[in-house]
């Protein structure tokens, strides 16, 4: 009767205890178990990479508060059936007083109208919102939202848990099917699943099914490979195929090969990739390749970002081939990149060096008298609105951070730094 559920399912957690690599939130002191005690159940989001148990937690934190569970994927649902699903929870509240979760899966993929449709709900109290994501939330979540929900941080299962996990689904399989199999080796298992404890599942009931008839087997790394190769293209859709295709996409813009740049893009729009993921990659790249050789490119890439979120598809293909050709074509500068890089390291050596005194506030008359903000230099008060003076801590006085790359705006940029610091800075 059961035959047809996949393992992963049956394996899912039905309580805190049972939930692996999260103790930060499942734990004795963990938030959500507290929370959960104190009965002081907000909206939240689950922030954490594919099935590391957002879904699993969303579904434990409802049973545990005896809440009842609404589920709607935000990315085969909108505003309609959010709107019926706050409708039901609205009666539910009446029967049972108890506000029903409402769980988003995917929520980044909901655009600003979308998410804004959930917030009366949230505001009056008729449902516990709680959003899963694998996506920074706070570049995918409207504000309002945000505001009025707690952030929890999922990790990826690390190698133990994933042992732990293996084992666990080994033993699980061998009951149900009455096989003897043993896993003599796990690491190209673990490896493949990358932190994703429902990949992992799924390749063990995968690579076991392979060997049911011999019903006896130590299954080694060699097999797992070559069951897992073989099946991989119908199988892995997401997984590491997803993260060549954007790498060659970035290369390709990095690059300036405006054609590799479409062909990639177009190789992710054909395969359903979210277009904000896409936009979102432009806008790095953008910064950290493009910078000040060109730094409208941040622009560019942050209106095409802006414009995927309200224009959805198939049309912001049509946005996205802009900015990715453009980027492609823009030229190149990673001089701020290094710059902040080389800031931090030098931080990371040197601790927190004291601010010199010319340069601190001095709001109050003691701190005037301690000579805070003592001998400082208006800039605008000198000609050229520009004055020599320090701005480094003595220690680190005249290291140069920022050194302007080869190309035509910042050869400007140099000429106008080396005009005014007279050598002090190359
Ligand atoms: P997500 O919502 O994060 O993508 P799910 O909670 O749906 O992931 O997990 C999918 C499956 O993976 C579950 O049914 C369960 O078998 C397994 N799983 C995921 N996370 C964990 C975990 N932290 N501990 C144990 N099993 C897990």
């Amino acid at each position: 009767m059961y035959k047809n559920i996949p393992l992963a399912e049956k394996l899912r957690p039905k309580t805190l205890d049972e939930v692996l690599g999260q103790e930060h939130l499942t734990g004795n002191n963990g938030t959500i178990r507290k929370m959960l005690e104190n009965d002081t159940l907000n909206s939240l989001i689950l922030w954490g990479p594919p099935g590391t148990g957002k879904t699993t937690l969303a579904e434990i934190i409802s049973s545990t508060s005896g809440r009842k569970f609404f589920k709607l994927s935000a990315v085969s649902s909108g505003v309609k059936e959010v709107r019926e699903v706050i409708e039901d929870a609205k009666k539910q509240n009446l029967f049972t007083g108890k506000s029903p979760i409402l769980f988003i899966d995917e929520i980044h993929r909901f655009n600003k109208s979308q998410q804004d449709s959930l917030l009366h709900a949230v505001e009056k109290g008729w449902i516990v919102l709680i959003g899963a994501t694998t996506e920074n939330p706070s570049f995918e979540v409207v504000s309002a939202l945000l505001s009025r929900s707690q952030v929890y941080v999922l990790k990826s299962l690390s190698f133990e848990k994933l042992e732990e996990l293996a084992e666990i689904a080994l033993s699980r399989y061998n009951e149900e099917e009455q096989t003897h199999f043993t896993l003599k080796e796990k690491e190209a298992l673990i490896q493949y699943s990358g932190g994703d404890a429902r990949k992992l599942i799924n390749s063990i009931e995968l690579v076991l099914n392979q060997f049911k008839n011999v019903k006896e087997k130590e299954i080694t790394n060699e097999d797992v490979l070559s069951v897992l190769q073989e099946t991989m293209a119908l199988y892995d859709k997401n997984g590491e195929q997803h993260y060549d295709i954007i790498s060659a996409f970035i290369k390709s813009m990095r690059g300036s090969d405006p054609n590799g740049a479409v062909y990639w893009l177009a190789r992710m729009i054909a395969g359903g990739e979210d277009v904000k993921f896409i936009a979102r990659r432009m806008l790095i790249l953008a910064a950290e390749d493009i910078g000040l050789a060109n730094p409208n490119a941040l622009t560019v890439a942050n209106n095409c970002f802006q414009a995927v979120n309200v224009i959805g598809n198939p049309e912001s293909r049509i946005i996205l081939s802009e900015t990715a050709v453009y980027l492609a074509c823009s030229p190149k500068s990673n001089s701020t990149y290094k710059a902040i890089d080389a800031a931090l390291a030098v931080v990371k050596q040197t601790g927190n060096l004291p601010v010199p005194l010319h340069l601190r506030n001095a709001p109050t008359k003691l701190m005037k008298d301690l000579d805070y903000g003592k001998e400082y230099q208006y800039a605008h008060s000198y000609e050229g609105n520009f004055v020599n003076q320090e701005f480094l801590p003595d220690e680190i006085s005249g290291t140069q951070f920022y050194v302007p790359g080869e190309n035509a705006t910042e050869r400007k940029i140099r000429e106008e730094l080396q005009k005014k610091w007279k050598g002090k800075y190359s």
